[in-house]
């Protein structure tokens, strides 16, 4: 027997892992990209955008192979071409391939650009972990001042307070540089080395390939072991340190509040000197962005140094700690006035009435199907709509509309060619 094709067992949903964002969160999304953009030209960002798919080394060589992401978080594809590809876990790579690639440093220095979109990590889904999520992001290329540095962490921290998010921490660590990092790195192998055999699964091959991050790990049992490893702050070079002092002098000059972190390291290799994370009031686990300092990606990428510091801010995080927290994504909204149509003639001709107003930078909704004069106003009504243009058989005879406050019932009728100028001035 022959199936029909266009009945299903089950509808289809999203794939594991991903998930729609619906209109009812709209305010929440457009205030972060109304706000988000005010902030990046206030503060001379300028925007850029890098595909989703990139080339699976830019991630393996910009990331560093025995990173988390790397080792087992990236979705990454066979195409029809053979070539693998991966969907991007992060935006800082990507930029930097587009920075050498474009000669980006020729146009401006330092280059001072945002960015914002989806990226993609294979991680098992867990409450509030997708696979596809969103992140905004910051980068400062070309410059190894710490001004940069401190500029990072303020443009993030006016983005998040003109979300209305308060009491907002900086966790600021450094994780040095070529010349220390090798120094502290053999030191901590030697002080895990005594501790081998109570540290996790995931510990035991971080210390045979990444050792750093061993700092990193969540586990009880290895966070007690961490306490009493060497901290790096006591095996910097004197080009860290100083860069590490004047980061925190200007942190202080600018009075954010903050807390020196020695463990935090972060998931990505490609940090040197300065990382940091932007931390919630009395929830100092839950980082809503975090950030530092690459100086040796562009070597990683394209064979020369370009100093370079950025940030990435986590949407879904943020979106769900304002809702937690029953903050007003304060958006602000253009009135509107509603539509009415009764009739197939004011159906017609209403839609060319709506346009013109539309073009006019009129905000109007309508509900045009086979609805009653009476539900529709009941509708508008809910719309909060400031006024009603109503347009029947008769007002179409006469070439009228009719405008009706929907505070006060008062209606009045105007010809249809000052249509524009009369809801403009009912508006105001
Ligand atoms: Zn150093
Ligand atoms: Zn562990």
């Amino acid at each position: 027997m022959e199936k029909d094709s266009t009945k299903k067992d089950k509808p289809y949903q999203t794939v594991r892992g991903m998930h729609d964002i619906l209109p009812k969160d709209e305010d929440y999304w457009r205030s972060i990209w109304e706000i988000g953009n005010e902030i990046s030209e206030i503060h001379d960002f300028n925007f850029i955008e890098t595909p989703i798919l990139e080339a699976v080394g830019l991630f393996e060589e910009g990331i560093g192979e025995a990173t988390d992401i790397v080792e087992k978080e990236m979705f990454s594809f066979k195409t029809k071409g053979r070539e693998i590809v991966v969907l991007r876990p992060e935006g800082t790579a990507p930029i930097m391939r587009s920075y050498i690639q474009h000669h980006l440093g020729h146009f401006s220095s330092p280059l001072k650009v945002f960015y914002w979109g989806p990226m993609f990590r294979y991680e098992r889904p867990q409450s509030g972990r997708y696979r596809q999520f969103h992140q905004w992001g910051f980068e400062v290329i070309g410059e190894a001042d710490p001004f940069y540095d401190v500029q990072i962490m303020l443009v993030t921290l006016n983005f998040l307070k003109a979300l209305g998010i308060k009491g907002l921490k900086i966790k600021i660590n450094t994780v040095g540089c070529r010349v220390c990092r090798p120094t502290y790195r053999k030191r901590l192998v030697q002080y895990y080395r005594t501790q081998k055999r109570n540290i996790c699964k995931d510990c035991i091959r971080r210390y045979e390939k990444n050792p750093l991050r061993l700092l990193d790990c969540t586990v009880r049992e290895c966070k007690e072991i961490r306490e009493g490893a060497p901290i790096i702050l006591d095996y910097l070079c004197q080009a860290c340190n100083s860069h590490f002092k004047e980061v925190l002098g200007l942190i202080e000059d600018n009075e954010i509040e903050y807390e020196p972190d020695p463990h935090l390291v972060r998931g990505l290799d490609y940090y040197s000197k300065t990382v940091f994370e932007v931390v919630l009031p009395k929830n100092a686990d839950r980082a809503l962005a975090g950030g530092g300092r690459y100086d040796y990606l562009g070597e990683v990428l394209g064979g020369r140094t370009i100093p370079a510091v950025g940030v990435s801010l986590g949407l879904e995080r943020i979106i769900e700690y304002i809702k937690e927290k029953e903050i007003d994504p304060k958006r602000k909204k253009k009135p509107s006035v509603f539509f009415v149509v009764v009739g197939e003639e004011a159906k017609k001709k209403g839609l060319c009435l709506i346009n013109k107003l539309r073009l006019s930078n009129i905000k109007v909704l309508e509900s045009v199907g086979k609805q009653s004069l009476k539900n529709q106003l009941k509708i508008a009504n809910k719309t909060k709509s400031k006024l009603s243009l109503i347009l029947g058989q008769r007002e179409c005879f006469e070439e009228t509309v009719m405008i009706r406050n929907m505070k006060t019932g008062v209606q009045e009728t105007v010809p249809t060619e000052n249509i524009v100028e009369e809801t403009k001035k009912r508006l105001r």
